[in-house]
């Protein structure tokens, strides 16, 4: 099952419909990536623990173990590789985000094969690092953000964040006082336009500021957007 991982680096896809998983490692591997696929919960959670994949992409519903709980997992373990979940039904999307899995993005089935590779190529592209001269620690308030080293601390404590929400985070603390709307966070941190709807957002925001907890630097705009503490 496995491809050779090639210049992208290897991507695990844990999907039990053959005809999906087909479908995404055809696009996966013309699109440069070594992709291994698995076909329920418990293989994929042992090969993501295996072969170190640069990204996953989970089915939620899956055999034996569940995508959400093969993510869970792993985050126990302290692997935070990019997770990219898989969903039957858009009403998934608040708890696959809200449950502080540590998702970096989702499609909702069905879904363009093409589309998921653009997830795929955002999600590393994000968290590949960011441009240089950029990378000096922001500090607001008691938050500071390291983006050589993507750490936070608040109030002197480390705060782990997921790719997605330390980029959200990064973004903000870029322009302290600058608000921004949240079509253009989406297209600015998850590096598309707003067809999946701001709702992304606003739960990812949610998300941050559990984790910051008193030290909270992300203020709500009514009507506008958010914007970091300036
Ligand atoms: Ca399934």
């Amino acid at each position: 099952m496995t491809v050779d991982a090639q210049q992208r680096g290897l991507v695990l896809v844990v999907e039990d419909e053959p005809a999906i998983a087909d479908l995404v490692r055809l696009y996966l591997s013309r699109d440069g990536f070594g992709v291994h696929l698995e076909r329920d919960g418990a293989a994929g959670l042992a090969a993501a623990r295996r072969l170190r994949p640069v990204a996953c992409v989970l089915d939620i519903s899956l055999p034996g173990l569940a995508g959400t709980e093969v993510c869970r997992r792993l985050r126990e373990g302290g692997d935070w590789t990019p997770v990219i979940f898989l969903t039957a039904r858009d009403d998934e999307v608040d708890r696959i985000v809200g449950l502080e899995l540590g998702a970096d993005d989702y499609v909702t089935k069905p879904f363009s094969p093409r589309e998921l590779v653009a997830r795929v190529r955002a999600v590393l592209r994000r968290t590949a690092g960011v441009p240089a001269g950029t990378d000096r620690p922001r500090v607001v308030g008691a938050v500071i953000l390291d983006p050589a080293r993507r750490t936070v601390t608040a109030d002197g404590a480390p705060v782990q964040l997921t790719s997605t929400e330390f980029d959200l985070l990064a973004h903000l603390m870029a322009r302290p006082g600058r608000v921004f709307t949240r079509e253009e966070l989406l297209a600015g941190v998850w590096g598309y336009a707003a067809h999946a709807g701001t709702r992304t957002v606003d739960v990812h925001v949610a998300q941050v500021r559990a984790k910051l907890g008193a030290a909270g630097v992300i203020r709500t705009h009514r009507g506008v957007g958010y914007a970091a503490d300036g």
